[in-house]
């Protein structure tokens, strides 16, 4: 944790409330009780305001945080923080706060392939999920711990430069101090008071979330599936064994879909259609009001004046698709304090961290549009875009910039953006595929078949497969069913595309009465492991005009060989 300089806080302005003593305070600490006097008002007691209260009620700080709710509700917001704000909150000296809140390290995330795959900082820091509502209190029980005055049920009607005036059990109060942080949340007072002018990027997306319960599933890793096509993501974050905070995100902004009777079952059909396998919410049951939301970026650049200063949300909220508003939180947290801390003109500190918040602001931000631009574009343009920036992040993983894990320090200067796209790269020139077939011969189709998989020549294998086909797999993490080609054709690159040392090892096929039976078994290398593996798949196919529009498959899963010498 940084160092603490408590000398440097001269004594506040005085604060004219009446010191309530309604049921919904937090235990008053001894360090204000008494006094009438403070240096910080935090506005907000979320994530934000009670890590900023809790650093510098730790540093000395006279802080009292006033905030609206007497107990927290699942409101539908962030519940998975990104590695580079677990870190910020171990600068923070928060770490243990997060697991007295119940905190569970999700290591791995698994997209269209299925496939966990890892996702930690450069420190080595795995992601968090936990109940927003827990963390909330738990962080303000800390703030309090540490000797700031919170006041629950206090309403502010009005906020200004060192000043706020709230409402407890209808009376109203007025507080002063030497600053005020307004960490109000999204639709911020504090905001709204500094007078500037609200930056919005829209999305033309809705993000849909709700607290899923009753799973039965593996808590080690979560779902972050992206469909190009339905210009969307699903995603589902374990917080135990049994319940997960669940995500749709579609296009348009048009909430009706997820709301009234019905509304949780169409949000899991939507999930799944997205690729989620439908197993993974067998048992499924609402724990938590449905939420929409629309995914814009809404910040004020420069976000403080003398004597008031934003941080959280109430400076600016990033696109939520991405998540990185918690730690972004943190990070206010964290810079505001140490600036407080270390300089005793705290117009010249505030001045100084709302300059260093719009530079890493903007840079969560660039590359979250970057990345929303290419995801989520349409047409074929897009499409040729998109698939040469795979095809590149395929061979050269550090194209790929790691917000999860770098957050502001990942790269977006212009070169780093153009080899997020591969503008340094000239594009192929896509030949058209077409794949030769006697209509109805399903011999030819498996052939085919067998052929593009072992040439991994994922264009050929799409011609094979009907757009409406219905795959099963019986694979060694569960039953999985699919429908269309699209997330069939995901789920065979996922497996094979970026795979390394791949060699078929035996392919062959037979007829099983209407059904085409095939077989393969390949031996390849996982990017970065030493050892080789093994898989064998059999599937059966059901062929109609030349396309397979069922196919039922059974895998060994991927088998390690014996290491490499
Ligand atoms: C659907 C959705 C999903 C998200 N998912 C993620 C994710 O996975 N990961 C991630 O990092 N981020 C995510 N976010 C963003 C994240 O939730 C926010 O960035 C974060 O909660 C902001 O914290 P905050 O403390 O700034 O504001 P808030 O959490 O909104 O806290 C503000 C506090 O101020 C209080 N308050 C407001 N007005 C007043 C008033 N007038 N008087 C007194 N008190 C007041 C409120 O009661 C509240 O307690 C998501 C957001 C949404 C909407």
């Amino acid at each position: 944790m940084f160092s603490t300089r408590p000398s440097s806080f001269a004594p506040g302005r005085p604060v004219r409330s009446s010191h309530e003593t309604a049921s919904s305070e937090i235990a008053g600490d001894e360090k204000m009780s008494g006094q009438d006097r403070c240096d910080l008002i935090v506005v907000g007691g979320g994530v934000a305001g009670s890590a900023t209260a809790a650093t510098m009620a730790r540093a000395g700080a006279r802080v009292l945080v006033l905030e609206r709710d007497t107990a927290f509700r699942d409101r539908v917001r962030g519940e998975w923080l990104a590695p580079w704000g677990v870190g910020e909150a171990r600068r923070l000296g928060l770490l243990d706060t997060f697991a007295r809140a119940g905190a569970h390290e999700l290591p791995a995330l698994a997209g269209r392939s299925l496939k966990p795959r890892s996702s930690r900082s450069p420190e080595g820091d795995a992601p968090l999920t936990f109940s927003h509502p827990a963390l909330q209190e738990a962080l303000l029980a800390s703030a309090a711990e540490a000797g700031a005055r919170v006041v629950r049920g206090a309403k502010v009607t009005s906020v200004g430069p060192r000043e706020a005036v709230y409402a407890t059990n209808g009376a109203s109060h007025t507080a002063t101090a030497r600053l005020l942080v307004g960490a109000d949340g999204r639709s911020s007072l504090a905001r709204k008071a500094l007078g500037k002018e609200e930056r919005v990027h829209r999305a033309a997306r809705l993000l849909a979330g709700v607290l899923v319960g009753g799973l039965s599933i593996d808590p080690s890793f979560g779902y972050f599936i992206l469909d190009e096509e339905a210009g969307g993501v699903a995603s589902l974050f374990p917080q135990s064994a049994e319940v997960s905070r669940a995500y749709v995100m579609v296009e348009g902004n048009d909430a009706s879909p997820f709301a009234g009777k019905g509304g949780f079952e169409r949000f899991i059909a939507a999930a799944t259609a997205m690729g989620v396998p439908a197993e993974a919410f067998a048992g499924a049951r609402q724990d938590g009001p449905l939420g929409s939301f629309v995914a814009d970026d809404i910040w004020i650049e420069t976000p403080a004046a003398p004597g008031l200063a934003l941080i959280g949300d109430a400076a600016g909220i990033s696109d939520p698709t991405w998540g990185m508003g918690l730690a972004l939180g943190l990070r206010d947290a964290r810079v505001l304090s140490q600036a407080l801390i270390a300089e005793r003109d705290w117009d010249a500190a505030v001045a100084s961290y709302a300059a260093e918040r719009d530079r890493y602001f903007a840079a969560v931000v660039a590359i979250e549009n970057w990345e929303s631009d290419l995801y989520f574009a349409h047409g074929a343009e897009a499409d040729r875009r998109r698939k040469h920036a795979m095809r590149l992040w395929s061979k050269e993983p550090g194209r790929y910039p790691d917000l999860p894990g770098l957050g502001p320090l990942a790269d977006t200067s212009e070169e780093a953006r153009r080899r997020f796209y591969g503008e340094d790269v000239p594009m192929e020139v896509e030949a058209p595929v077409v794949v030769a077939m006697p209509a109805g011969d399903s011999r030819a189709v498996g052939q085919a078949f067998r052929e593009a998989l072992v040439a991994r020549d994922f264009e050929a294998l799409e011609q094979l497969l009907g757009p409406r086909m219905r795959t099963r797999m019986l694979l060694p993490t569960g039953a999985y069913e699919l429908s269309g080609s699209g997330p069939t054709l995901d789920t065979f690159r996922g497996w094979f595309e970026h795979v390394d040392d791949f060699a078929p090892l035996s392919t062959s096929q037979d007829e099983v009465g209407d059904r085409l039976k095939m077989s393969w078994r390949f031996e390849l290398r996982w990017p970065g492991e030493l050892f080789l593996r093994v898989i064998e798949q059999n599937a059966y196919a059901k062929v109609v005009d030349g396309r397979i529009v069922v196919l039922d498959l059974l895998c060994s899963g991927f088998r390690p060989l014996e290491a490499a010498a």
